[in-house]
């Protein structure tokens, strides 16, 4: 298969593509990807968080093997399915009571966040939603239509749209600033052009990923919910990326101490097959009939997966593994910020991590070529791991959470020689061609 990549150009639409490197694989088995070259890739990426158990899990071929040996169907749309059952039981009971409604399958988290959006406007029959600078729900139409990510820019938003700023702990200089400026700001737009009165529903990240791993500073979300319900709107936490035991908590809002009503779960919930879920309470959940669905969602192969990944996250403490694990990687990384002046900040929860590049510490400016050159050097020396941020210099670590500590390490070691390598001008630029990333 050596020579994957070039034939990949000849055969497949580059308009999905988000690349950083020549990256081809054949294969793959707990942390570790295969290339077509027969190289081992240690995987920090795990395909941005989807292959939350890594690759080839047991659990998850098991549980696909069974779920194909006597399928139930294809979809939920016209049936009921065992599979969607044991799922939706088992996330409403991980969830708190406000949500403890009812589950709607989806297969992405684009589809889910477009869902929500449209749900919670039909069903309180107010008209504006609330979301963050930054934020990523998604990529088709109307998920878009609700995310503030730069690399949206010309996507149409829903006309009762209001972006406001994420915190931004480090390059606000404290978090306390950060905090106070966003509060200010949402106070300010309530007395004004935003009634809060006529507000849906506040998309919020616990940990805003795409967006650079922010950190919510300690008491943010806690104030954004008594906001919310206060002016009774709808708080729903997106937890695609960084939830399912990630952070070190099997959700991730539950680090800020508050309780969504909607919660969106997606990529590492199907262990890389795809799914997605929304769970809320029944009343905004059953406001409709034939409301949102797709022929293939509620697939019952995808989702005997995910009723998996959950069991083995629990079977495996997986949350606690994220959370010791992350522990030692964090370690790591600000270790290397202690040699390597262009790490200006590490941050993050369990094994949702990130490191800020900056061309030097007093101004912060970004190191974003030096981020796209860190992450290419990576894979040639056989770590996988890409790049988030609107100002795209940020080094993201998401992990499997079944690391070792082992890897944690390793990966660590690999990295050092790469800030070295891109620190010394040992990485030609010119590689970079092609791959502009995001
Ligand atoms: C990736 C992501 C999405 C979109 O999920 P897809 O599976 O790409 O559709 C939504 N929200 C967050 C926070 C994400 O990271």
């Amino acid at each position: 298969m050596f020579g994957l990549y070039a034939r990949e150009a000849r055969s497949i639409s580059r308009m999905a593509h988000l690349r950083f490197f020549p990256q081809a694989v054949v294969g793959g088995s707990g942390a570790y990807l295969t290339g077509d070259d027969g190289r081992q890739l240690l995987d920090f990426a795990a395909s941005w968080g989807a292959a939350s158990l890594g690759h080839s899990h047991p659990a998850i071929r098991e549980a696909v093997n069974r779920a194909l040996s006597d399928q139930a169907g294809a979809s939920y749309l016209s049936t009921a399915n065992e599979p969607c059952v044991l799922l939706a039981e088992k996330l409403l009971s991980l969830v708190p009571e406000r949500a403890r409604g009812r589950v709607w399958f989806g297969h992405s988290g684009s589809d889910a966040n477009e869902t929500v959006a449209r749900m919670v406007v039909a069903a309180t029959g107010r008209s504006r939603i609330l979301a963050f600078e930054g934020a990523y729900h998604g990529g088709t139409v109307g998920s878009m239509a609700i995310s503030g990510h730069p690399a949206q820019q010309g996507a149409v938003k829903v006309p009762g749209l209001t972006l406001v700023p994420y915190p931004d702990s480090y390059a606000s200089g404290s978090s306390e600033a950060a905090k106070e400026i966003v509060l200010a700001r949402i106070e300010e737009l309530f007395a004004t052009e935003v009634p809060p009165e006529e507000v849906a529903a506040f998309f919020i990240e616990p940990i805003q990923s795409d967006g650079g791993m922010l950190v919510p500073p300690d008491g943010f979300f806690k104030a954004i919910e008594t906001l919310c319900r206060r002016h009774g709107i709808l708080l729903v936490s997106d937890e695609v990326k960084v939830g399912l035991g990630r952070t070190g908590m099997m959700h991730a809002y539950e680090h800020s101490g508050i309780e969504p009503d909607i919660i969106v779960f997606g990529k590492g919930l199907g262990g890389g097959l795809p799914i997605s879920a929304v769970v809320g309470p029944e009343a905004i959940m059953n406001h409709a009939v034939a409301f949102s669905l797709q022929t293939v969602h509620g697939n019952p192969v995808c989702a005997a997966a995910a009723l998996a990944v959950l069991e083995t996250i629990e079977s495996e403490n997986l949350v606690e593994n994220a959370a010791r694990i992350g522990t030692v990687l964090r370690d790591g990384l600000e270790q290397l910020a202690r040699r390597h002046s262009i790490i200006g900040n590490v941050r993050g929860r369990g094994l949702a991590l990130g490191a800020e590049l900056v061309v030097d510490r007093e101004s912060r400016m970004p190191a974003s070529r030096g981020s796209a050159l860190a992450v290419y050097r990576a894979f040639e020396l056989g770590l996988v791991l890409y790049y988030v941020g609107v100002r795209s210099n940020v080094l993201e670590f998401t992990p499997p959470l079944t690391l070792s500590e082992a890897e944690a390490r390793k990966g660590v070691d690999i990295l050092e020689k790469v800030l070295a390598d891109v620190i010394a001008g040992r990485v030609n630029a010119d590689v970079l061609a092609g791959f502009q990333g995001w």
